[in-house]
């Protein structure tokens, strides 16, 4: 066997272990071993890479090594579980930067070397495919870069999460799409050479740079998760023309994996959300929610909102013998999760049976309940889907929804005139008493009201979900002690 087969013999093994500790992430018991046999694949595919390029002078590689390494380090230590939707915008935004890069890099090369000496290094490669996938990293790479870098500013509220909607945006972001179509086939057709096939690129490259950002900015905060994982699949495909450019068969692989299982999450999202992914991107959603609640119909909701006290749901819950724990964006704000495992604890051992139900969407990234009840330890037994915990809802003494509203709002399911409309929910009402926590009269992040809160059979115990949780534990633990 030549060495040429033992390099590809590796990097195969490393696209199994890839695939392999994707499937494994699917289930949360798997997830760390999947996790850890996908950095083993990796680490695999960069030292083979660094033999396979017969690479003259390591200080720069080793250089690069410490200092992203440490980088990598301090954030996997520093940076909480709630921020977890920016660090993945801003980690999306180095792969792309990361893939123009390379592409601009290679551009560079062909300049200093011509065609006929560059092609000399690349068996089978040609001048317009080349040119093609050089420019297709730098295009997605660029998109990507400033896209990420955007969202990142408005998960981490360092910008307005408010969509930024202008007269003929969609005609300049039109217009801007014709410009790096025009450009990409120059710069093709010239193969980058010349003054016509340099500025080409250097056009595109500007346009893709500022296309990302005009895409991202119509797009409401609450969207970005699903903007998110788009950028996570560009940033996959921006990588794959990147090992084209460089004829790297696990970069192409990886690359592909990246972005084929971006769209899947994407698609998973948007039909969580009963939502399309056009209306995702261009409807601004958002971006004037109490219009959107009143013009768009959400519905007349009717009936009082009636208040229940720490003490009075303690009463309600220490009688009950099936409780399911509804989660949702307010237990991620109040971080009231450690304090919702004690009360979970609590109920059982008053002899209850206790079960979360995970709705796909709730929160504002997909898994986000799940991450954060296994942050405190939840048994992932008690965790049931949406699909499973809802025929068992009549059953149910007790239902708490722990600052959850889109999730459980039953307009979903009767009102057609609902933006939510369609949207499948968890079918709290259903239960025989629902206790809703919550702050005061907020709207979820549809901006509509829910008739959930008016029913006869709820009661609201307002205010931060973690303080009043705190005190129906302290109630449980003064009464029993
Ligand atoms: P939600 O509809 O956003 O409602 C959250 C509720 O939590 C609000 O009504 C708010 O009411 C309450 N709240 C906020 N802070 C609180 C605190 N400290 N203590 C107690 N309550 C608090 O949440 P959801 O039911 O989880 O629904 C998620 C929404 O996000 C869905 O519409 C979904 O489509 C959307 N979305 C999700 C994803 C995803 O991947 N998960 C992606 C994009 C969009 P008060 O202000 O009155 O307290």
């Amino acid at each position: 066997m030549n060495l040429l087969s033992l390099i590809n013999l590796a990097y195969i093994v490393a696209s199994i272990l890839f695939i392999y500790g994707l499937k494994m992430l699917g289930r949360q018991s798997t997830a760390r071993r999947g996790n850890s046999l996908s950095a083993l694949g990796m680490l695999l595919a960069v030292i083979v890479t660094l033999l396979d390029r017969q690479i003259i002078d390591y200080t720069w590689i080793i250089t690069g090594l410490v200092i992203g390494g440490a980088i990598g380090f301090a954030c996997a230590r520093l940076i909480k579980m709630t921020s977890m939707p920016e660090m993945v915008a801003l980690l999306n935004g180095c792969g792309g930067l990361a893939s123009l890069l390379v592409g601009w890099a290679e551009y560079g090369k062909i300049q200093s070397l011509g065609w006929a000496h560059y092609l000399e290094f690349f068996d089978g490669s040609n001048k317009p495919f080349t040119s093609t996938v050089i420019f297709l990293a730098v295009l997605i790479g660029g998109i990507t870069f400033t896209g990420s870098i955007y969202a990142f500013g408005k998960l981490s509220g360092k910008l307005s999460g408010k969509p930024v909607l202008f007269g003929g945006q969609q005609f300049v972001n039109g217009a801007l799409v014709l410009g790096l179509i025009v450009a990409g086939v120059i710069f093709v057709i010239h193969g980058g050479q010349g003054p016509i096939g340099t500025n080409a690129f250097y056009v595109a490259l500007a346009i893709s740079l500022v296309l990302g950002w005009t895409l991202v900015m119509p797009i409401g905060g609450g969207d970005m998760p699903v903007v998110i994982s788009m950028l996570n699949s560009l940033s996959g495909l921006a990588a794959c023309a990147a090992g084209f450019v460089i004829t790297n068969n696990v970069l192409i692989v990886a690359g592909c994996l990246v972005g084929t299982s971006g769209v899947i999450l994407t698609m998973i999202m948007c039909k969580a959300m009963n939502r399309s992914l056009a209306h995702v991107l261009f409807s601004g959603f958002g971006a004037d929610t109490t219009s959107a609640a009143s013009s768009e119909g959400a519905g007349t909701v009717e009936g009082e909102l009636k208040s229940i006290s720490a003490e009075d749901s303690y009463s309600v819950l220490e009688a009950a013998r099936n409780v399911v724990i509804v989660p949702g964006y307010g237990m991620a704000v109040s971080q009231a999760q450690h304090v919702v495992r004690e009360l979970a604890e609590m109920l059982e051992e008053n002899g209850a049976e206790v079960r979360f139900a995970i709705h796909p969407v709730a929160g504002r990234m997909p898994g986000h309940m799940n991450v954060l009840l296994a942050e405190a330890n939840v048994p992932y037994e008690q965790l049931v889907e949406m699909d499973s915990i809802n025929p068992q809802m009549p059953m149910m003494d007790v239902a708490i929804v722990i600052g959850a509203n889109d999730v459980v709002n039953p307009a979903a399911a009767r009102d057609k005139s609902s933006p939510i409309y369609g949207m499948p929910i968890i079918n709290a009402h259903e239960a025989r008493i629902v206790i809703c926590l919550k702050r005061g009269k907020g709207a979820g992040f549809s901006g509509i009201e829910n008739q959930l809160f008016r029913l006869e059979n709820t009661r609201m115990l307002y205010g931060d979900a973690k303080a009043t949780l705190q005190a129906v534990v302290t109630e449980f633990k003064s009464v029993k002690a």
